[in-house]
């Protein structure tokens, strides 16, 4: 018979999934050992942190945004009350129009019941035309903000530290044991393993047959004066206001190579975008690259491995971590705990037939 595990759950990895996991865990009284090799360039740690509810050149409401944004604002309004800091500045999103045809297109949309909610009522767009280039209009696009996701990420980490839940060090998957009841992991013992390390899961020999397809992103931190700081500016790149005099502006996709250095043609792409609509100057404070963990069909995975019991993964936040992550993670939470059933858009069983021809 094998010993009873110490821990419930470890978690391996502390980006956005791996925190909110931990966190869910840990209102349900979960023991839980997180381990984590800190990077400062992890794509949690890189992100801007959006939240925009519609997608798409054709204006479609993002994916999930009835049921996944509630469940976000709510969860990191509760955070805010919990831990006294707001992590989640709400504040709409200004589509910045400059052409008859787009703004037909907007005008267009605000008439349709499906997104019409989303979109607010004309602003003073006076204070903007001193400091962007000539634009026809700004839309107001609501429910929309950002999470500061460095200060929500080093907010858990504290948590963990303090309660002796995390192991700051690379994971070893040659040291991980599975038995038929629990895992064990060096001399940690649990019931259950979840992997939650975002595009680094194509080195983990569990799980590198599921089929990624992650983006690389660069995003610029600039400070400028004049510059109005209560909306997040959006056109081909967004311009998201931290306080201070400081924007962060991003963000590109690249597909190859997958790495996190920051590069000339990058800087040069975003700030030639920067040019276009600020008519204010500005000076780059710095660059940062990360990348995204998006699946191929650009749907969340989550769920257990198809050999090995007691083995899971929560990954594939892709583009949309801020928004869909707390639903999700309560999800997989519940799935867990209470056996109910994932969504199957999510589940990962819908690649399980690619990992069992591997004979993992
Ligand atoms: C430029 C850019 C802009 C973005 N903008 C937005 C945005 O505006 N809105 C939005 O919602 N999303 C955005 N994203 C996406 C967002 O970052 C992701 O959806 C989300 O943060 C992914 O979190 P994760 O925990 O899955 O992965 P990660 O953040 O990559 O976290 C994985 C963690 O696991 C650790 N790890 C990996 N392997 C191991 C191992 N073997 N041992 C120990 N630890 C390990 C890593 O160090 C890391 O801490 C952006 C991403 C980028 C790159």
């Amino acid at each position: 018979m094998s010993e009873t595990p110490v821990h419930d759950y470890i978690i391996v990895g502390q980006g956005l999934a791996g925190s909110l996991l931990a966190h869910f865990l840990r209102k349900r009284g979960k023991k839980i050992l997180v381990i984590d090799a800190f990077s400062s360039s992890s794509s949690s740690q890189i992100a801007a942190g959006l939240v925009h509810p519609i997608t798409g050149r054709r204006l479609v409401k993002t994916w999930m945004a009835d049921t996944a944004f509630p469940f976000a604002f709510k969860f990191y309004d509760e955070l805010k009350k919990e831990t006294g800091t707001s992590f989640f500045q709400s504040m709409p999103i200004l589509e910045i129009i400059s052409n008859a045809k787009q703004w037909n297109d907007w005008t267009g949309r605000k008439s349709d019941p499906e997104i019409s909610d989303l979109i607010g009522e004309r602003i003073d767009e006076s204070k903007y035309s001193s400091c962007l280039h000539p634009f026809l209009h700004l839309v107001p696009i609501l429910n929309s903000g950002w999470l500061n996701l460095p200060s929500f990420l080093h907010t858990i980490r504290t948590q963990l530290k303090n309660s002796h839940q995390l192991l700051e060090e690379e994971f070893d998957y040659e040291k991980l044991v599975i038995l038929n009841d629990s895992i064990s992991y060096k001399e940690n013992k649990a019931r259950r393993i979840i992997f939650c390390e975002g595009y680094k899961i194509s080195e983990n020999p569990f799980w590198s047959w599921v089929p990624m397809l992650p983006a690389k992103g660069e995003i610029l931190t600039i400070e400028t004066t004049g510059l109005p700081e209560e909306n997040i500016l959006m056109k081909s790149i967004f311009i998201v206001p931290l306080g201070s005099n400081l924007f962060r502006v991003g963000s590109t996709y690249s597909w190859s190579p997958l790495d996190e250095i920051p590069t000339e043609g990058a800087l040069q792409k975003l700030t030639e975008q920067l040019d276009e609509i600020l008519k204010v100057s500005y000076r780059v404070i710095s660059q940062k690259a990360g990348v995204r963990p998006t699946v191929k069909d650009r749907r969340p995975l989550l769920g257990l491995h198809p050999q090995h019991p007691g083995v899971y993964v929560f990954n594939g936040l892709g583009t949309k971590g801020v928004s869909l992550g707390p639903f999700f993670a309560s999800h997989f939470v519940n799935y867990l705990e209470d056996k109910t059933e994932l969504i199957e858009e999510v589940n990962v069983k819908r690649f399980w037939n690619v990992g069992r021809k591997l004979d993992l």
